[in-house]
C-alpha cells in the first residue's frame, strides 16, 4: 500500500535576514512546487503570518527579534511546523531540546537538499498519522499502529528497534552519532551504551533491508554513526 501525499502548492514562510541564504532556500524549495515567501526580519514575519502557511523555516538570529521569541509568539496559537536554522554549536543547544516550540533544526552551513528533505518529513509528520512509505511501497512505517511492513510482509520489531527506526526516518540524510541515538531511543547517554545501538541497527537491517552488507535504508556513517537514506514515496 502506497499513500501520496501533495506537496505541490503547500506554502512555506522562510524567515531569513541573510538574503543570500533566503534566495538559495527558495530557489530549492521552489523547484520542488512549494509557493515560498521570504521575512527577511521578525517584524515582518510576524506581520505576514495571518496569510497562512504549511511550514515556517526560522533563521534563529535576526537583526531585530530573536528566532525564538517569534517561535513563542507562533506557539501561543498555532501549531504550524517549525524548522530552526542555527549558525552555531551554542545555538544548537539552545534549539536541540526543542524546548522553544521549534519541531527540528538544521545547523548552518547546511545542504539546502537536506533542507528540503526535512521539510518534507515534517510537513508529512504534520499530515497525520498516516504510515510513512519509503522506496516504492518497499518499506511501511505505521506509526500510530507500531506496525513495519516490507515488501508487502509484517515484520516484527522490538519496542527499541520501533522507536530508532522511526526516529532515524522522521530525519533522513540527517546523521546521527551513536550517543544521540542511546539518549534519544533510550533516554540516558551512558558512554558504554552506544554499541547497543549497533546491535540494534544489526537487527533491524536483518528485518528490513535486502542486502544487510548493502543498505538501502539505515546506512552506517563510519567514524560517526547512522543515517537514514529510504526515499521517501509521497511525489
Ligand atoms: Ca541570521
Amino acid at each position: 500500500m502506497c499513500y501520496y501525499f501533495i506537496m505541490n502548492g503547500r506554502s512555506i514562510l522562510v524567515v531569513e535576514d541573510e538574503a543570500k541564504i533566503a534566495e538559495i532556500v527558495k530557489a530549492y524549495l521552489e523547484r520542488e512546487g512549494f509557493r515560498v515567501s521570504v521575512a527577511e526580519d521578525g517584524e515582518k514575519a510576524l506581520s505576514v503570518l495571518k496569510q497562512g502557511f504549511d511550514l515556517i523555516i526560522l533563521d534563529l538570529m535576526l537583526p531585530d527579534i530573536t528566532g525564538e521569541e517569534i517561535c513563542r509568539t507562533i506557539r501561543e496559537d498555532s501549531d504550524i511546523p517549525i524548522i530552526m536554522l542555527t549558525a552555531k554549536s551554542d545555538e544548537e543547544d539552545r534549539v536541540k531540546g526543542l524546548g522553544i516550540g521549534a519541531d527540528d533544526y538544521v545547523v548552518k552551513p547546511f545542504s539546502p537538499r537536506e533542507l528540503v528533505a526535512r521539510v518534507k518529513a515534517l510537513l508529512r509528520r504534520a499530515h497525520g498519522k498516516r504510515p510513512y512509505s519509503f522506496n516504492n511501497g518497499d518499506l511501511i512505517i505505521d506509526v500510530s499502529r507500531f506496525r513495519v511492513k516490507k515488501a508487502g510482509t509484517e515484520v516484527t520489531l522490538t519496542s527499541t528497534e520501533f522507536k530508532l527506526l522511526k526516529y532515524l526516518a522522521e530525519h533522513p540524510e540527517q546523521i546521527f552519532s551513536r550517543l544521540q541515538l542511546v539518549n534519544i531511543v533510550l533516554g540516558y547517554d551512558f558512554e558504554g551504551y552506544d554499541r547497543t545501538i549497533d546491535a540494534h541497527i544489526k537487527n533491524i537491517r536483518h528485518k528490513i533491508e535486502d542486502d544487510p552488507r548493502n543498505p538501502s535504508y539505515i546506512k552506517t556513517v563510519y567514524g560517526v554513526g547512522y543515517r537514514f537514506i529510504g526515499r521517501p514515496d509521497e511525489d
